[in-house]
């Protein structure tokens, strides 16, 4: 029978005790790593996660049990102990056991100036942290004298109406009680929610014996790291303070010690070079037997080092895949390891500029946090301005009430968008992840004035030309320019990414609209175009012009001529995605949107059209009256448009093969895949199906050349998923497009969701935006059903993802369940996407490896 592991409540930290992370926390466990490693550690007792629980909940604290180690006149520390340090958890606590006493004793020892200091800073972090009394009546003094610990006492009891308590045991019980309750507060288990940590994470507390850092000799205490936070490059970082203790050297106005030599001032390395070495030689043993770079906290007593604690360095995330890159190139961790210790949320902040952590935020107002990254510019408010600016070299900040295609080139010029409406899948959004651009949509709380003012809460008001900072990673709209910071794309990087590549077993692919888009694809190593949404292509300079006609032309003769004129620019773009992709696969989706979404909306607009068109404005007014529909994203688009107005499909199909001809003569082979959209029956995709390879026939006659190529189906409606197996039969591959398909199972509007969408999550109606995160269960479900459908009706059909959901994690790791071949995303979110699969891929292995045979 397996022995079930017995741990205790209260445990003296020892080479041998029985201690685990998952109860005692990460920095109970590493203490005893530490001490295990030989390292000089004062008396330590871990409480465990259930103990520091019993506290919280009304049980008195086991004091006579965690005292017994540190003889009849303990001095004390407490410090909190949870599983994930970035957690948080109560400040620590020190000197606990000070009191008259002790405070006579210690006045021989290391003399009076010194005791008196040690009491005054217990008295003031006991009624701060454990009888919770307003910080500002326990400021320490200049000078810590005798009268100041009296009056500073006299304070305490006033406030509390009681003596201060002088018994060690009382006082270690009531910190003990004020720590295990603090952790269970409302705001602390947000925020550590936030963070990550289940709802139910526990809290170990470590109680040891004070090394005092204060006396006779070199006598101090300070904290040493050995890599640069930020860059993760080889650097002695911290500072030593002499008589001091805890971390007061790194806050330190005055006084602290450089570590290493500095031309700044007074080093350790100088004044101590002994205890230096011994840390130096203390921070290689951790790395090398910790297998990570630690941040040590110790102290120096009378020249001797003792270690406190030591925990991971905090790190920026550019430095993170710097250190887990250098521990794995050095053989201290497997390669594996490296890749599953970069959460792959962290390397969208390698991609982007971000705002600088460090710089102040005068936050205007906040919405949705739509596409990561972070800019400062100039504000305009129409798409026209964006590209003016642009022209003139001023960076643009465009703030629209939502954006439309037609927007498109003052989007690309701009260096943010923010949008008042709209949610993670509105027009804005999709193209600022496209193209790498920061946005924030739905961002309720703004407004547009007549006079073309932007009005925030708090009666603010931006005007055109002002300066404003957009955060695309926290949803905040910041006044004037706030200092960023470049991103970080280094070697680290990118060795990880390729040791990721080696454990992945799913493909990832990029949407990518255009040739800048495919570039961006490359470089980021995407193996292939998930989703080219071509009528992106249409709105380039000139060739909205052209649609236009399309739209407007009389007879079929009137299209095919104004289409002959579409057909070599098309064929142009496609020729140079086929090109940057050098063979590797590219799937095209066949025009999607409703038509009139190329026309213009206002009556100037619709004046030029009509100018340019050459027709009467009444004429013109009328016929973009007929195309206008009640619901358009329901109405005639996808592929309903492609039977309807057949010779746009033909005519794009035709692009993209004489396109694959070409650049198949000059380079590797092309087998482009086109996809059809919004099918709902299987009957759509026969019609299509023969539209095109009759296309096809015509340029193998023409030409003579071997036209080959794939043709399949987005699975976007929920009737698409039911009827997968009809329509498998004709397809031979199924893309979903969770966006439409989310749209359609909760009968919820892509871009009008945001209005209500944050009240809902508040509330708890929907746990988050389902068009931000997967809903694996009823979207979920229509995924399995049209993933097993689809097999059943064609058993090697391709499956795959092409929804903005691609890229994130959750759907990753559900359709690397459900089997799928690949995932297709932003370019941006590539790398995140190579990252997640990769971890999903070592956690199974590993998880295997767990399980007895
Ligand atoms: C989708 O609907 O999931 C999709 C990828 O297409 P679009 O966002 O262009 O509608
Ligand atoms: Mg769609």
């Amino acid at each position: 029978m397996q022995q079930v592991a017995r741990f205790e409540k209260v445990t003296p930290i020892t080479q041998t005790a029985r201690m685990a992370a998952a109860v005692h926390g990460g920095r109970a466990k590493c203490l005893q790593r530490l001490v295990r490693l030989g390292f000089n550690v004062p008396t330590t007792v871990a409480l465990s996660f259930d103990a520091v629980h019993e506290i919280a909940r009304g049980k008195a604290p086991p004091v006579g049990e965690i005292l017994a180690p540190f003889g009849p006149a303990p001095l004390l520390c407490v410090r909190p102990s949870s599983l994930d340090q970035d957690w948080g958890g109560p400040s620590a606590i020190l000197n606990i056991g000070m009191n008259d006493a002790r405070h006579a004793a210690l006045c021989d020892s290391i003399g009076e100036e010194a005791a008196n200091a040690l009491y005054l800073r217990f008295i003031q972090s006991y009624a701060e942290h454990v009888s919770r009394l307003d910080p500002d009546l326990f400021l320490l003094p200049d000078a810590p004298s005798a009268e100041a610990v009296a009056a500073m006492r006299e304070t305490y009891e006033e406030e509390m109406e009681e003596p201060f308590p002088e018994a060690p045991q009382v006082q270690l019980a009531e910190v003990l009680r004020s720590m295990a309750r603090a952790w269970e507060g409302t705001s602390a288990r947000l925020l550590r929610q936030s963070k990550g940590a289940p709802a139910d994470a526990g809290l170990g507390l470590v109680v040891q014996a004070m090394a005092l850092g204060v006396g006779p000799g070199e006598s101090g205490s300070g904290v040493i790291g050995f890599v640069d936070p930020e860059t993760g490059e080889p650097q002695i970082t911290g500072r030593y303070l002499r008589q001091s203790q805890g971390r007061e050297a790194l806050s330190a106005a005055s006084g602290a010690l450089y570590l290493t030599n500095d031309p700044r001032g007074p080093s350790l390395e100088e004044c101590a070079p002994e205890a230096f070495a011994e840390l130096r030689a203390a921070g290689d043993l951790c790395r090398q037997r910790l297998r990570e770079e630690m941040q040590v906290e110790f102290t120096i007593e009378s020249g001797r080092i003792a270690i406190l604690d030591a925990v991971r360095l905090p790190r920026a995330p550019k430095a993170a895949v710097k250190i887990a890159v250098s521990l794995a190139s050095e053989g201290i961790i497997p390669e594996a390891e490296a890749v599953m210790r970069i959460p792959p949320v962290a390397l969208t902040a390698l991609l982007h500029r971000q705002v600088d952590p460090a710089a102040e935020r005068d936050i205007v107002a906040r919405g949705i946090a739509a596409s990561p990254g972070a800019a400062t510019g100039r504000l305009v408010l129409t798409a026209e301005e964006a590209e003016a600016s642009a022209g003139r070299g001023e960076p643009a900040i465009l703030i629209r009430r939502e954006t439309s295609p037609e927007d498109i080139r003052g989007m690309q010029a701009a260096r943010a968008i923010v949008t008042i409406r709209g949610g993670v899948t509105s027009h804005a959004a999709v193209i600022g992840r496209g193209i790498g651009l920061p946005c924030v949509v739905g961002a309720g709380d703004l407004s547009i004035d007549r006079q073309g003012q932007v009005l925030a809460p708090g009666g603010r008001r931006l005007k055109p030309g002002d300066w404003v900072t957009v955060d695309g990673t926290t949803g905040e709209i910041i006044a004037g320019e706030v200092r960023l910071v470049e991103a970080g794309l280094d070697d680290s990087f990118r060795t990880l990414l390729a040791w990721a590549d080696a454990e992945r077993d799913i493909g990832v692919r990029a949407n990518a609209d255009t040739p800048g888009d495919a570039e961006v694809a490359r470089r980021f190593q995407a193996e292939g175009i998930g989703l080219c949404r071509t009528e992106h292509m249409f709105f380039e300079d000139g060739r909205i012009g052209l649609m236009r006609e399309v739209i407007f032309s009389e007879t079929d003769e009137e299209s095919a001529a104004v289409l002959s004129r579409l057909l070599p620019l098309q064929r142009g773009d496609f020729i140079r995605l086929f090109e940057i992709m050098g063979g590797r696969p590219v799937c095209i989706r066949l025009f999607d949107p409703p038509l009139h979404e190329f026309l213009p909306t206002d009556t100037r607009g619709l004046k030029d059209m009509a100018v340019m068109l050459g027709k009467p404005h009444a004429e013109v007014k009328a016929r973009v009256e007929a195309l206008s529909e009640y619901n358009p994203m329901l109405g005639m688009r996808g592929v309903r448009l492609g039977i309807a107005v057949p010779q746009i499909y033909e005519m794009q199909a035709r692009a993209i093969f004489e396109a694959a001809i070409e650049a198949g003569r000059a380079g590797a082979p092309v087998v482009p895949e086109i996809m059809i959209p919004l099918v709902s029956a299987a009957r759509e995709v026969e019609v299509v199906k023969a539209m095109i390879e009759a296309v096809a026939a015509a340029v193998r006659s023409e030409t003579g050349d071997m036209v080959e190529y794939r043709l399949g189906v987005m699975v976007e409606t929920p009737r698409a998923a039911l009827r997968a197996a009809d329509i498998a039969q004709h397809a031979s591959f199924l893309s979903f497009g969770t966006n439409d398909l989310t749209q359609m199972t909760y009968g919820l509007s892509r871009d009008d969701a945001g209005r209500f969408m944050s009240a809902y999550i508040r509330r708890g109606v929907y746990e988050e935006d389902p068009f931000h995160l997967l809903d694996t269960e009823g979207v979920g479900e229509l995924l399995q059903i049209g993933a097993a459908r689809g097999r059943k009706g064609r058993p090697d059909v391709t499956l795959a993802i092409c929804g903005e959901h691609g890229g994130s994690p959750r759907a990753i790791a559900f359709c690397r369940g459900e089997g799928f071949t690949y995932v297709s995303c932003s370019p941006y979110r590539v790398p995140l996407a190579r990252l997640a699969a990769a971890q999903l891929a070592i956690a199974e292995r590993r998880t295997a490896a767990e399980l007895p045979a």
